[in-house]
């Protein structure tokens, strides 16, 4: 089989989607670690010259659900960058000040709350964050490998396009639960 005609991806365009892709394995594992939900990891719009599109986790409804507590909150946010930190070695500071962000709207605390909230959180270096990604790593990989093949085949018949499902929700607990410890 010949490829002449089929685009490929750049180097920074892979770059970029192993870092989104790695990102948002790491709210997936955290949310199953944490809340045994699993959700649909989907492409979204990107505003930012460089890379088109980012992904999204869809769990943010879930987050907003009782029992979930705020340090679930956090954990699940914070687990985007320390995926990246642990698989990658660094971590995208932008991604992280979004999920900074959504913090605050997914827990609905008053500015002052959230500043507390974080303060503690981040006043600790994030253990359990870092603990959790660590413990699953493997199960991570396999869920950004997964989702990285779909942006390839995506990619190369021109379908990379926003609300393109990446995985399934079940997709993505299969995979965990095959590789988790
Ligand atoms: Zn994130």
């Amino acid at each position: 089989m010949t490829n002449f005609n089929r685009p490929s991806m750049t180097k920074q365009e892979e770059t970029h989607w192993q870092t989104v892709l790695t990102h948002e394995a790491g709210h997936a594992v955290a949310c199953l670690e944490l809340l045994g939900k699993s959700a649909d990891i989907v492409v979204t719009k990107y505003n930012v010259d460089f890379g088109n599109y980012l992904a999204k986790f869809c769990c943010s409804e879930f987050l907003q659900t009782p029992p979930c507590t705020h340090a679930v909150v956090f954990d699940v946010m914070a687990a985007g960058a320390a995926a990246e930190y642990k698989i990658l070695g660094i971590s995208n500071s932008k991604g992280f000040a979004s999920d900074l962000g959504k913090i605050k709207t997914v827990v609905r605390l008053a500015p002052e709350q959230v500043s507390t909230v974080l303060q503690q959180e981040q006043s600790v270096d994030y253990p359990r964050v870092r603990a959790l990604v660590q413990k699953q790593a493997k199960a991570l990989q396999a869920i950004a490998e997964a989702a990285m093949h779909r942006v390839i085949a995506l990619f190369s018949t021109g379908k990379l396009q926003p609300d393109e499902l990446l995985l399934s929700g079940d997709c993505v607990k299969e995979l965990y639960d095959r590789f988790k410890i």
